[in-house]
């Protein structure tokens, strides 16, 4: 077997995601930019992911405190940094299959409990003319390719649709980000009968400060939601005001 792997690694290798250096078969990235990677990790806020200095006394961030968001909990692996915008950009434009396939054990490893907790997954949902641009939903992707490792899951791509055609948040200064997406998500009415006191995985590709997940969250808790965890594989913005 091991000859075969071998051979195998010769003919097709296996490239870093972000500097295309050959590195062992079952690696994501090489050294060098795994160094660079910025994970998330504890002393967290317990909702937001908003890293914590030291880990005193408090589980949540002076911002959940005060106003505490309609997602349960946000799970996300990375902070966004050149290295993350390098590969999730190439995500739109390269083999999409193969950059989720790389990305859905990192979310698997970091949400299982989530995952096997969840009663069903759904994706933050794209505009009809966006998806007609884009050719295809990454968020679907990713999480179809997320519940491969999770077979028994079931998965609604078109739980949530997206009404209006927003600009995208990261162009947004913060108190435009609301605004823009205010009203602007829906529960699909085939799925409204399915919610009530149901616990929901939600995935999106990248957030920003949080708001479109916080919009989605809203929608499906003001229809009966018990509790909605997001999860993402990277956060752009960590200010906390
Ligand atoms: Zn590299
Ligand atoms: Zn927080």
């Amino acid at each position: 077997m091991k000859i075969i792997k071998k051979v195998l690694e010769i003919i097709f290798p296996n490239h870093c995601l972000s500097c295309e250096k050959i590195i062992n078969r079952d690696g994501v990235f090489c050294e060098k930019c795994w160094s660079k990677l910025q994970f998330i990790s504890e002393p967290k806020c317990q909702i937001c992911s908003y890293p914590f200095e030291f880990q005193g006394l408090n589980l949540l961030c002076g911002k959940c405190l005060t106003k505490k968001p309609s997602f349960d909990k946000l799970i996300t692996i990375f902070r966004y940094n050149h290295i993350i915008r390098k590969i999730v950009t190439s995500f739109k434009f390269r083999d999409q299959t193969f950059l989720a396939k790389k990305f859905a054990p990192l979310l698997f490893n970091k949400s299982r409990d989530e995952i096997m907790d969840c009663d069903f997954v759904i994706s933050v949902p794209l505009h009809l003319k966006k998806l007609q641009q884009r050719k295809f939903n990454h968020s679907v992707l990713l999480a179809k390719t997320l519940l491969k490792l999770a077979p028994k899951k079931v998965f609604y791509s078109d739980f949530l649709i997206k009404t209006k055609n927003t600009k995208a948040q990261i162009e947004l200064k913060k108190r435009d980000r609301e605004k823009n997406l205010r009203s602007s998500f829906e529960v699909n009415k085939k799925y409204l009968t399915l919610l009530r006191g149901k616990k929901i995985l939600l995935i999106d590709d990248v957030t920003t400060t949080g708001t479109t997940l916080e919009s989605c969250a809203k929608i499906l808790k003001k229809h009966g939601a018990k509790k909605v965890v997001a999860l993402t594989i990277a956060k752009t913005a960590f200010t906390n005001s």
